[in-house]
């Protein structure tokens, strides 16, 4: 694996950007999913089940952001009240829906890191049809 495009293809999730070319946006508006990149026609939507990995992104991040936020409040505090714990549920529910995006880009860039053979494979495409 080659750490440098590993590096090159997080930071374009990060940013939200097709992880084949880092120019085109993977979204036309908040929640709305491009279907391919603009630039280079690489296929966002893919077969159904695809994004499951970006929901266990979404889950890792937030889980880990709230845990480690009790955690140090904890070690800070000494003590857990009642309003951290409601200021935690609040953010367990905003969280994930805050890190939607980003998680299904940073699922695409990791899949691109993990399967380059895969990156503009039609056969992927959500539109390709049952074969
Ligand atoms: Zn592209």
């Amino acid at each position: 694996m080659d750490i440098d495009r590993a590096k090159l293809l997080i930071r374009r999730g990060v940013k939200l950007r097709c992880p084949e070319c880092g120019l085109g946006t993977l979204y036309r508006a908040p929640f709305r999913m491009r279907s391919r990149c603009e630039f280079c026609d690489l296929v966002y939507e893919r077969e159904q089940g695809y994004f499951v990995g970006a929901i266990y992104v979404n889950v890792i991040v937030t889980e880990s952001l709230l845990l480690g936020s009790l955690l140090i409040y904890v070690l800070l505090a000494r003590d857990i009240s009642e309003t951290i714990i409601a200021i935690l549920i609040v953010l367990a529910m905003i969280l994930p829906l805050a890190f939607f995006h980003h998680s299904r880009s940073l699922w695409m860039s990791i899949d691109h890191i993990l399967n380059p053979e895969r990156r503009n494979s039609k056969e992927f495409s959500k539109d390709s049809g049952a074969k």
